[in-house]
């Protein structure tokens, strides 16, 4: 099948410079298709066209790899939703290890089943808190990569994923055009939590004239034990 969606999809990767397959431009169709099913069911996203979906979800997933060169790392996607952008980085990068969080049960069932259609392996859907997780040995500085996209302010975020990100692993925060504000917001946090900024990478995103930034954090220190805090206390109280 070759729609909207495909040829979106094939023009923005060209723009990245990663080419798609024929099965995962299927892939990408099945996510498609299945979220808007859901959407017609209950909202699950806002956002709902074939172009809009390839753009700002599966393409603007993508642009992660101007800044990681993904392989087979252990990567947690934290506060995934309908599986941004873990899904579309693994459909790109198969050898990767995805475990993808997030703390609404109908979303983890719903990755749950997009898993199984896709068929990813190596591929994991948690329902969680990103708190609990940072204070548990099971997951506690055990990733070597951990990316967001549209979860918290980033101070908040650094309190929701450092904690999670292995000593010499990365943390990469997926952000609009708002970005520079933010890290002088958060330069404080990143710091205490054992993160140092390493790059800053700004850019207009394939065929929708809109701004975004990435932020890639290195884990250069362990992160004190104090950190997280408790469920809710991140977002409610960021550390400035
Ligand atoms: N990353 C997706 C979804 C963004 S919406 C995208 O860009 O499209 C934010 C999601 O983060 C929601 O699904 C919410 O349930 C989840 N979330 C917010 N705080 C969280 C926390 N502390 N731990 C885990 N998930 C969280």
């Amino acid at each position: 099948m070759s729609g909207l969606l495909e040829d979106c999809l094939e023009q923005g990767a060209r723009e990245l410079g990663l080419e798609l397959s024929r099965d995962k431009m299927a892939a990408f169709r099945i996510h498609y298709e299945i979220m808007a099913e859901e959407n017609r069911k209950h909202s699950l996203t806002s956002i709902m066209g074939e172009k809009e979906v390839a753009v700002k979800h599966f393409i603007d997933s993508m642009t992660c790899l101007k800044v990681l060169d993904l392989e087979k790392e252990y990567v947690v996607d934290l506060g995934t939703g309908a599986g941004f952008p873990g899904v579309p980085l693994k459909i790109i990068r198969p050898r990767i290890k995805l475990l993808l969080v997030d703390s609404a049960k109908k979303k983890v069932e719903f990755l749950a089943d997009l898993i199984k259609k896709i068929g990813l392996e190596k591929t994991e859907a948690r329902w969680d808190r990103a708190e609990r997780m940072g204070g548990s040995s099971e997951y506690r500085e055990k990733a070597e990569i951990v990316v967001s996209r549209a979860v918290a302010s980033l101070n908040a975020l650094a309190e929701l994923c450092l904690p999670l990100v292995k000593v010499g692993g990365m943390f990469l925060a997926m952000k609009g055009p708002g970005a520079e504000e933010e890290m002088k917001t958060a330069r404080k946090a990143i710091d205490l939590l054992g993160g140092t900024v390493e790059r800053v990478e700004r850019f207009r995103l394939p065929l929708i004239p809109e701004e975004r930034s990435l932020i890639l954090i290195r884990k250069t220190a362990p992160t004190p034990e104090r950190y997280p805090r408790r469920p809710g206390i991140p977002a409610k109280r960021p550390l400035v």
